[in-house]
């Protein structure tokens, strides 16, 4: 495969909006006015944010602002119903400062500290360049907006319209999910399109899950295995945006339809929506990796997730779900040896989806 960059992107510059395009399509198409202006607020957000993404990317030093100490650094800012434009805002809570009064800001500098917490513990990794860059969040980003983001600089969170989806900073693996297409940015680079994007989009959904389930000390049996379940509002019957599992996290929904991610590459997307279908073809390499686990029981960042961090640093921009395949069963014998379990259980989860 011949490495090509892309000329409109620069090299740490994924944009990544957590709810897919698919699903803000289907609400723009709702037979509720209310439901489709927030739906296509979010669109126009989403559009704004890339042409503010556009501008930055001739922008180099701007990103990975060091931390002061080298060690865990959060800033929150408050664009206080402001769009991107505004970015970031008003600077609200530093590291080490007191609880704010606003619940978003807790949330953003908590979940943003336990992700840190995550890869520094568990993979020696010093925040998502592995070089101290301070977190920057911002909160309260447009007017009820379904979204959040990752800009390639920082978080920003939407509030929700507290009916279909609620403020952002509820969901530890959104968080975890956003801040680690900043470690893919530092690391392999896989570029946001086709098979490469939808593994960009695997890498944050496993480490954002697998954040969650560290906090929460649960086992493969007890991990929900849901993307988004705690930002989900009262109004949708849908129990999360995402599952690793076989099922469906949504079929059907008067409000987001039906949930298009495949489990088997025998349906992957082939079209052109949604960047080659990153949300949607991600749900391959995100159900071998739920077999990986589930086959090896106990907790899943000690084994699978050990495995899957290590294929991170080995991939390339370019890699396909092919060099995921081989890549995982690599790095599977180098931490445990060619005949052993967790070898066998990667080459058994890849073959149940279809490689
Ligand atoms: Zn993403």
């Amino acid at each position: 495969m011949e490495k090509q960059a892309s000329p409109t992107m620069s090299s740490h510059h994924t944009f990544c909006s957590i709810i897919p395009p698919y699903i803000l399509d289907h609400l723009a198409q709702s037979d509720e006015a209310s439901v489709r202006r927030v739906a296509i607020e979010a669109i126009a957000q989403s559009a704004a944010a890339r042409a503010v993404r556009a501008t930055m990317t001739m922008m180099p030093g701007f990103a990975a602002v060091p931390s002061p100490g080298g060690k865990l650094h959060r800033l929150i800012y408050d664009v206080e119903q402001g769009g991107f434009s505004q970015l970031p805002g008003t600077l609200v809570r530093s590291e080490g400062d007191p609880k704010s009064s606003d619940p978003a800001v807790n949330e953003a500098y908590g979940y943003a500290g336990t992700t840190y917490n995550f890869y520094k513990r568990l993979f020696g990794r010093n925040s998502l360049d592995d070089r101290g860059m301070t977190l920057i969040s911002s909160v309260h980003l447009g007017q009820n907006l379904n979204n959040a983001f990752w800009t390639g600089e920082q978080m920003c969170y939407g509030d929700g319209d507290g009916r279909i989806f609620i403020r952002f900073t509820k969901s530890l693996d959104v968080v975890g999910h956003e801040l680690t297409h900043g470690v893919v940015s530092h690391t392999c680079n896989l570029e946001y399109k086709n098979e490469s994007g939808a593994l960009n989009e695997h890498l944050a959904d496993v480490f954002g899950s697998l954040v969650k389930q560290w906090r929460r000390r649960q086992t493969t049996k007890k991990a929900d295995w849901l993307i988004g379940a705690d930002i989900m509002g009262p109004e949708t019957l849908a129990k999360s945006l995402r599952t690793f599992t076989e099922d469906k996290a949504y079929e059907n929904d008067p409000l987001l339809g039906t949930d298009p991610q495949p489990k088997h590459l025998k349906h992957k997307y082939n079209g052109t929506a949604d960047n080659g279908g990153v949300h949607i073809n991600s749900g391959i390499p995100n159900h071998a990796f739920y077999l990986v686990a589930m086959e090896l029981g106990g907790k899943a960042w000690e084994k699978a997730g050990r495995i899957w961090y290590k294929t991170m640093l080995k991939l390339t921009t370019t890699s396909q779900f092919a060099d995921m395949v081989e890549t995982t069963a690599e790095s599977a014998t180098t931490l445990y040896g060619s005949g052993s379990l967790e070898y066998k259980a990667v080459a058994m989860a890849w073959k149940a989806v279809g490689f």
